[in-house]
């Protein structure tokens, strides 16, 4: 049960094609592979997916504070102190997904030692998810024909669809176009990655008050802080916190502060153990909960399903799982399948899979 090492790869895989959204854009998934070793011989695995421009993150700078910061704080420990785990990569700032995937792999080693689910380890309210997926800046035609593409192929019917271009009738004009293509039974939200003021937003909002909006995810940024707030109490679905939420009081300060009234949790980033505090913050908070992507691959994927499947509040809701369906490839033995709209857990141990040797090989950057 003694963590006898921590590993850092880097890997690269690319995109068949690039996602592009106000915030940013991917052609690459450049992550960080970390395994957790105990002497047991047990191997936990996680992915890290850096985010430079959300979290300021980076492949090199996530392999380098693992390596040289975090790894010798917690080799020695037990798998089972994963609160002085989480405390001693609390005393160094920032770096969210270099600490989640430490984390993660750490559960998964848990979970493995024990010969037990993660899910549940962490509550095992159900085995799977529904899957939303999410379409990237694309003409109205093209983001209908994916929408159309993976309800057919996958079974999915709920879509965020990215938004925060100028004008906003650009991305009004495509949200109708999935509207009235996918028809009412179809679930759609939106995600603004921080790309309009909040009047752009309130004035898109009004554009799109017949389309049966579900939620609207950071549609202007939380450090405008009384334009965001004025926003939220003038629209009439639930405004999702995203990236400036990263920490459970961060979630307490944008929703008792009135500038967001629902939160997405991704495991990418506060891994198992803070994405449980920040779960049953918002179930005390009261706040629908959606499981967020952070462009992860199949393992990443996985972590999002194994956490959301734990718990009720989190299974509620379809989340954000499709996103590897985008890449090239991936590290898995066996690839990760979709069907009937739902990702579901697998009945091994920890995380349920495992890495390809071959293709780890192929992809790693680091020999
Ligand atoms: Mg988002």
């Amino acid at each position: 049960m003694k963590i006898t090492g921590v590993e850092a790869i880097p890997f690269a895989i690319p995109y068949r094609k690039p996602l592009t959204f106000a915030s940013g854009e991917v052609h690459v998934a450049e992550h960080v592979l970390v395994r957790v070793h105990t002497d047991d011989g047990v191997v936990g695995i996680a992915e890290a997916p850096p985010r430079p421009f959300t979290y300021g993150e980076t492949q090199d700078g996530v392999v380098a504070v693992i390596r040289k910061i975090f790894a010798p704080q917690v080799i020695g420990l037990n798998l089972w102190q994963r609160e002085v785990i989480h405390a001693r990569l609390g005393r160094t700032v920032g770096n969210p997904v270099a600490k989640a995937a430490i984390d993660m792999a750490v559960w998964d080693a848990l979970g493995r030692t024990l010969d037990i689910q993660v899910t549940e380890l962490l509550g095992g309210y159900t085995d799977r998810m529904r899957v939303s997926h999410m379409l990237g800046f694309d003409e109205p035609a093209a983001m209908v024909a994916e929408a159309e593409k993976m309800r057919d192929v996958h079974g999915i019917t709920t879509f965020k669809v990215k938004v925060g271009r100028r004008p906003v009738e650009l991305d009004v004009a495509v949200v109708r176009a999935l509207r009235e293509a996918l028809g009412e039974g179809a679930e759609l939200y939106i995600d603004g990655n921080r790309g309009w003021t909040a009047s752009e937003s309130a004035a898109a909002m009004k554009q799109m008050a017949d389309l049966n909006l579900l939620f609207a995810e950071e549609l202007c940024p939380a450090d405008d802080v009384l334009g965001r707030r004025w926003l939220v109490s003038h629209i009439d679905v639930p405004f999702i916190a995203d990236e400036s939420v990263p920490t459970p009081a961060d979630v307490t300060r944008e929703v008792l502060g009135g500038s967001a009234t629902a939160i997405s949790i991704k495991t990418a980033r506060t891994g198992f153990t803070g994405s449980q505090r920040v779960h049953h913050l918002a179930e005390g908070l009261g706040l629908e909960v959606v499981m967020g992507n952070q462009i992860d691959s199949q393992l990443g994927s996985m972590c999002s399903v194994v956490f959301g499947a734990a718990y009720r509040l989190t299974s509620r809701r379809a989340g954000e799982l499709s996103n590897f369906l985008d890449m090239s490839d991936d590290l898995l033995t066996e690839p990760l399948e979709i069907c009937g709209g739902e990702l579901t857990i697998r009945p091994g141990a920890g995380l349920g899979v495992d890495l390809d040797p071959d293709k780890l090989a192929r992809y790693r950057q680091d020999i």
